[in-house]
């Protein structure tokens, strides 16, 4: 868990490269990537709705998934598809969001975002001799991390 006042700093930082890119980072959305940054793990769209609503009691649906989508554009958050819940992206290059690769703790439910470019190098050349351009090409591993392989 990301301690609160790091929380407010890595907002301000978001907003200021919404900013950058002629977006912006609205108060609901502030709120929102607050939410994914604070959480213990990944959380789901209406985990952080319910969330959401301590503090917003009209918040619907749509309100959450409009800002999770524009903070999936912005670069700030990731979707894990097997568990169908948000992280917020650790990495500072905010150009490998299609080429992420993902470790999800089977037991502690932790997901971990590494960048390894021989990963993404092996993948394409294993592509091409096949003729293929990959696009996605995010890869979610899941297994057991360090810390319950320990205990
Ligand atoms: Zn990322
Ligand atoms: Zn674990």
């Amino acid at each position: 868990m990301t301690e609160k006042r790091d929380v407010q700093h890595r907002l301000d930082e978001a907003a200021s490269a919404c900013a950058r890119e002629g977006a912006q980072l609205t108060e609901l959305r502030r709120a929102v990537l607050g939410l994914v940054l604070e959480a213990d793990g990944p959380l789901t769209a209406y985990q952080l709705l319910d969330k959401l609503k301590e503090t917003r009691r009209n918040a619907v649906p749509a309100t959450i998934y409009r800002a999770l989508e524009f903070l999936q554009e912005q670069r700030l958050i990731h979707r894990i598809e097997k568990l169908n819940a948000f992280i917020p992206c650790t990495e500072s290059d905010h150009h490998h969001h299609h080429a992420a690769q993902f470790l999800i703790c089977r037991m502690c439910g932790t997901v971990a975002e590494i960048e390894d470019h021989a990963v993404l190098q092996a993948l394409e050349q294993a592509a091409k001799r096949q003729g293929f351009r990959p696009g996605n090409a995010v890869i979610e591993v899941d297994g057991t991390c360090a810390a319950c392989a320990a205990s």
